[in-house]
């Protein structure tokens, strides 16, 4: 659990399938929905967009 949001079943491997992104270690194997907080995050997938 990484964002507190409560998800159906058709958002399961959003929430909880890890994503394989690689290029920043502190998001590496989270799940799509994890924001990173990393200042610097050059991961697509997590960057916080905030
Ligand atoms: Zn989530
Ligand atoms: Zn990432
Ligand atoms: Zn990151």
């Amino acid at each position: 659990m990484y964002c507190g949001e409560r998800y159906g079943p058709d958002e399961l491997a959003h929430h909880t399938e890890p994503v394989h992104c690689g290029r920043c270690i502190t998001c590496v194997d989270k799940p799509e929905c994890f924001s990173c907080r990393l200042m610097y995050c050059v991961c697509d997938v997590h960057r916080y967009r905030g």
